[in-house]
């Protein structure tokens, strides 16, 4: 039996790398595999929000990042995988939504300011599609009736949006009838955020990234650019694993993806460390195989899927229908609520049924 239903998305951009697997999709996969409903959505339309000048590589990058689900473990049979842009109602739901929000609402949202922030971008200019990119995942998540929302710390303001958008709509529409939409509930993702390699926030645009479909020498060629602790230049030098705010070191990233991917073996490696009896350079090296061995049946899943387009191509075809029809389905409850179904009302002045035609 179901636990219940998670709506989950990534904006397509290309292939994924280790900070996206270990924040969200290495929780989707747990979830699918403990008995949740996923639905798991390309979030195209999203993408415009930012970047609606140049969407030469949208088709390419979706296709790169539902390799990459596929092969860290979604399975089509279980998850549904679709696209957003081929289901309409998102589009309509997002319209009537935009009706329950003030413009005030929306901009106090903490990322938007974040956004506005880190994309040098003017108050004053941005778009109306950027300002309601909010709006737009409150329909997204109610749309199919999630019951939770898998997210990092950052994105429950959007989940409380959600929630709030629900309220409204189910308190102004369903007055007489059954509350269309249920309140979902944010599902924090326990490991949320892995730094980059260089100690920064991990980014493709950057560089500072090891992708799901590296190969061992690419994994080793990365990890050599990692950052340490400055001041264990010699292996005798005793290390700092940890940050030490004192003077600036905000942790070794090598033991970061220890505590990851060698839960078992990071606090020994800490006492080397910390006593002198380790080097970076194998500890690094040492690192960078364990990386290799834990992405290889990501990477080997992901090349069976590769070497097969149709099938993959199918797959979000069927993702997509499976999702129209919840969605549609969600659709008429709302619009019945609404009353935007002229198609069912009485047109004034016609003559009762029975006397029609005589
Ligand atoms: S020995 Fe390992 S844990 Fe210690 S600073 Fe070097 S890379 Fe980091």
């Amino acid at each position: 039996m179901s636990r219940g239903r998670i709506l989950s998305g990534m904006r397509p951009t290309g292939r994924l790398h280790l900070g996206n697997y270990v924040g969200a999709l290495e929780n989707w996969v747990r979830l699918q595999n403990e008995g949740w409903q996923n639905f798991h959505m390309v979030a195209d339309w999203h993408m415009l929000t930012t970047g609606y000048e140049d969407t030469s590589r949208i088709q390419s990058d979706t296709w790169d990042m539902v390799l990459d689900w596929l092969g860290a473990g979604i399975d089509p049979e279980r998850s549904v995988i679709f696209v957003q842009s081929q289901v309409k109602q998102h589009a309509e739901l997002h319209l009537l939504f935009s009706m329950l929000v003030s413009k005030a609402r929306l901009e106090r949202i903490p990322t938007l300011k974040e956004q506005i922030r880190d994309l040098h971008l003017d108050e004053q200019t941005i778009s109306y599609g950027h300002l309601g990119y909010s709006v737009l995942q409150a329909a997204d998540i109610l749309l199919y009736k999630a019951t939770h929302v898998p997210v990092g710390e950052d994105q429950v303001p959007h989940v409380e949006l959600t929630r709030e958008i629900a309220r409204r709509f189910n308190f102004v529409y369903c007055q007489d009838r059954e509350p269309v939409f249920p309140e979902p509930e944010a599902q924090l993702t326990a490991f949320a955020r892995l730094r980059g390699l260089d100690g920064s926030r991990m980014s493709k645009s950057v560089g500072n990234t090891i992708l799901l479909s590296d190969g061992p020498e690419d994994i080793l060629a990365r990890v050599k650019q990692a950052y340490t602790d400055p001041k264990k230049i010699r292996a005798t030098d005793p290390g700092r694993p940890e940050a030490d705010p004192n003077d600036g070191h905000g942790g070794c990233v090598v033991w970061e993806y220890h505590r990851k991917f060698n839960p078992a073996g990071a606090e020994e490696i800490a006492r080397q460390c910390r006593a002198g009896e380790l080097a970076c350079v194998p500890d690094k090296k040492h690192l960078a195989q364990i990386l290799a061995d834990a992405l290889a049946p990501i990477r080997e899943r992901r090349a069976r899927y590769a070497k097969d387009p149709g099938l993959v191509r199918d797959i979000v075809e069927a993702g997509n229908r499976r999702a129209r029809e919840v969605a549609e389905a969600t659709m008429e409850q709302v619009r019945e609520a609404m009353n935007l179904e002229p198609g069912k009302a009485e047109v004034p002045g016609a003559a009762p049924h029975g006397e029609r035609g005589r």
